[in-house]
């Protein structure tokens, strides 16, 4: 072999290094971001190419070859190949790892790049006819049925119409079975506005001409609008704008299937060019609209957490809705925010990047107020709509039954008789979070986890949230055989039968994550709500994202105070975000919205910024509380996790991490906490514990890290645990 040229290749294994491998002689030298099949110890793997090198630690002739090049031209974009080179850097997760979060799981094998043509669908005659006879009960092909209408004879793309319902592809299949709707290949749809945008008001005006006034180049936007203020059609508009400027768009939302609303709002302007990104398609689906994204044939990508990885050729503009939403921050493995990356990618591309939210994340206002983000405001709300009133009731004063109040039962039943909707909020799932023993104390508590256990009604099961661990509930109690068991608080389920008993004529529907286990029995419900068949809504956090009911006048909270008293030093900002956007579900429409918030500690000042919808005072207050502690955004966090079967090995690892740091550490002006178990220590049979680590020059603290995980990787102690890191955690457990 003449002239050797060392080949790096990150692989998919948790290793924090490039492999090097080398080229025979036929072989054309691949370049950084193809795709190439290697040699693995026994095993071949498919990795993706880093960058050459004259040398490498070991001797050349005894580096392996590649085996074969799978891609003709670099798989990852110049773009998306830098991005997520960074993105392994800042967070300090393996390359490989991070590599193949950035492709399509299909194409992580030997596969070729390009995915078979992506079919289009377009409505038949018999579609037609089955539009008008068919019973409106079956919403999702009603749904389906009339978007192909309004796509005509162009069709519509496959991905686009799959992202738009859940459990698209059974459905997709029944209808064409049926005759109503037909495959045609066309090869993409050109961009047709289908529904005309409304007048947009002033704050809107001046949000979108800022945005515009970036023309095409990296500033940051902080679009700080109350809920319901039509932040939407600001992130329409400018997406608009970049598409009929030749560029494409990335829309990052939260969760797909919570929110298909949004999807077919940006369907109905954007028509066919959209691609929709979201862990509910299947591998195929996803490829394909990652593919159509590549090739730059679709000009806006819609998706979850993981698009923001997509590629874009002409990338335009950047979108992060609901900015503050935990879910975008992945919480296994390769742990990153995809707002964060999202930003990095703004930057690195030099395009314009807005963040959206009515309560955004502290981090964002404090980049705001330091004038790192532009700060847009859409401080009312958009059309007639008015913000509703909400008012705070004392739990210490008031008689409660079965988690109700008599005030919010007063309320329900006004709502009732005017046929408007309300929307009851219960923070857990299930009937009754307690099951005890009033005679020796006996709790139900999780084998597994130091958690209770949850009584589920339906299924007639004690489950486990955290693990899912589930057993039948006893007849007596298992320590002392005593016959006085007894439930305490309230669950959804519970809530539910209550409102059922109080109002037996009412619909009440009951929408969790029990309820909807699946995506398409959310979508229908969803759709029966906004088409008001649904009287009284009871639910979990899933109701307060981002959907937009315009029936819902009332709102009730009816216990929401763990957030006041959380271990995690985010708990009141999560608890006021969350009470802030669910509250903002009420009045979007014509009429008022009220809202009653039900409390154990009414004088708490978060309530009093609740009812003045004063978010700026609570994060003025909440900045100052987090900078006086020196906690984030004022510091930088890293936790560094360790578990195992046994409750030994991970606080020994942890200290010997510590030991091995500490001299380091105090040099880079990098803090060390204590080596603590997590706060629920045992989870799903295993034990937890984590090192908090705080420091407040990022340079210096990412300089730390590089030397002292790779110390970790040689430690004993880390033979025996599974450990992470977690750069700026979002949860600290
Ligand atoms: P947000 O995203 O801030 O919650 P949306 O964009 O969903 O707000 O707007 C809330 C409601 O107000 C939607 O029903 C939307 O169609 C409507 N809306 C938004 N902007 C306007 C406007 N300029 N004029 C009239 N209605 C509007
Ligand atoms: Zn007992
Ligand atoms: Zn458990």
């Amino acid at each position: 072999m003449t002239d050797a040229q060392v080949v790096q290749v990150a692989l998919p294994v948790p290793m924090r290094q490039l492999f090097d491998y080398s080229c025979t002689d036929n072989q054309s030298l691949p370049v950084p971001g193809m795709r190439v099949m290697v040699p693995l110890q026994k095993r071949t793997v498919v990795g993706i190419v880093c960058g050459m090198s004259a040398q490498s630690a070991v001797p050349i002739r005894r580096l392996r070859h590649i085996i074969r090049v799978l891609d003709d031209e670099p798989l990852l974009t110049p773009q998306v190949f830098a991005l997520a080179q960074w993105a392994a850097r800042y967070y300090h997760h393996p390359i490989g790892e991070v590599m193949q979060a950035a492709i399509p799981s299909l194409l992580r094998r030997d596969r070729p790049a390009a995915p078979r043509v992506a079919p289009h669908w377009r409505i038949c005659d018999a579609g037609q006819q089955a539009l008008s006879t068919l019973p409106m009960r079956y919403h999702v092909q009603h749904h389906v049925l009339q978007v192909l209408v309004s796509a005509g004879t162009a069709g519509l793309a496959g991905e686009a119409l799959l992202g738009l319902v859940p459990r698209s592809s059974s459905t997709v299949a029944l209808m064409t079975d049926r005759g109503w709707i037909e495959q045609v290949t066309a090869a993409s749809v050109s961009p047709v506005p289908l529904s005309a945008p409304p007048r947009l008001n002033s704050a809107q005006r001046d949000a979108c001409l800022a945005i515009d006034k970036a023309n095409g180049n990296y500033v940051p936007f902080l679009l700080d609008g109350v809920t319901g203020s039509g932040k939407t059609e600001v992130y329409l508009d400018c997406v608009a704008k970049t598409v009929s400027r030749g560029f494409q768009a990335m829309v990052l939302v939260p969760e797909i299937s919570l929110t298909p609303q949004l999807v077919e709002r940006f369907q109905a302007r954007l028509g066919g060019s959209l691609a929709v990104l979201h862990s509910g398609l299947t591998p195929g689906e996803r490829h394909r609209a990652w593919w159509r994204s590549r090739e730059g044939s679709t000009a806006v990508v819609l998706g979850t957490r993981s698009a923001v990885f997509a590629p874009l050729p002409r990338p335009g503009l950047i979108i992060v809705d609901e900015e503050h939403d935990l879910s975008y921050k992945q919480r296994d493995r390769f742990r990153y925010s995809a707002r964060d990356v999202a930003v990095k990618r703004a930057q690195l591309s030099g395009v314009p990047v807005v963040l959206g939210s009515a309560t955004p994340s502290l981090e964002s206002v404090a980049n705001a107020r330091s004038g790192r983000y532009r700060r847009l405001v859409l401080p009312v709300r958009a059309g007639v709509a008015q913000m509703p009133k909400v008012q705070i009731l004392d739990l210490n004063r008031l008689a409660v039954n079965e988690g109700l109040t008599a005030p919010v039962v007063g309320a329900i039943g006004k709502r009732l008789e005017r046929a408007e909707q309300s929307l009851v909020f219960v923070n857990r799932r299930g009937f009754a979070p307690l099951l005890g023993c009033s005679e020796c104390g006996w709790q139900a508590q999780c084998q597994r986890c130091d958690a209770r256990l949850t009584l589920h009604r339906g299924s007639n099961r004690l489950i486990c949230h955290h693990c899912g661990a589930n057993a039948l509930p006893p007849h007596c109690c298992p320590q002392c055989a005593g016959e006085s068991l007894y439930l305490v608080g309230e669950g959804t389920q519970r809530v539910e039968e209550a409102l059922l008993r109080i109002f037996p004529s009412a619909r009440v529907f009951r929408l969790d994550s029990d309820a909807a286990g699946d995506s398409q029995d959310l979508a229908q419900a969803l759709s029966a709500v906004r088409q008001g068949e649904v009287d009284i809504l009871v639910g979990t956090q899933m109701l307060s994202k981002g959907h937009d009911f315009a029936g819902i006048t009332l709102v009730c909270v009816l216990a929401m105070d763990q957030g006041l008293y959380s271990i995690d030093f985010r708990g009141p900002e999560r608890m006021f975000q969350q009470l802030a956007q669910v509250a903002g579900r009420a009045g979007r429409g014509q009429r008022p919205g009220e809202v009653l918030v039900q409390t154990e500690h009414p004088d708490n000042p978060a309530y009093a910024r609740l009812v003045q919808h004063d978010f700026a005072g609570f994060a003025n207050t909440a900045l100052a509380e987090r900078k006086a502690a020196a906690y984030p955004p004022f510091a930088r966090f890293v936790l560094l996790r360790a578990e195992s079967a046994r409750s030994g090995p991970p606080l020994d690892f942890l200290r010997s991490a510590v030991r091995v740091g500490k001299a380091r550490a105090a040099q880079a002006g990098v803090r060390l906490m204590e080596p603590v178990p997590s706060p629920m220590e045992r989870r799903a049979g295993r034990y937890r514990a984590q090192l908090l680590l705080a420091a407040s020059n990022e340079g210096q603290l990412h300089r730390f890290l590089d030397d002292w995980l790779a110390r970790l990787e040689g430690l004993r102690e880390a033979t025996r645990v599974r450990w992470s890191v977690d750069v700026d955690p979002q949860e600290m457990y």
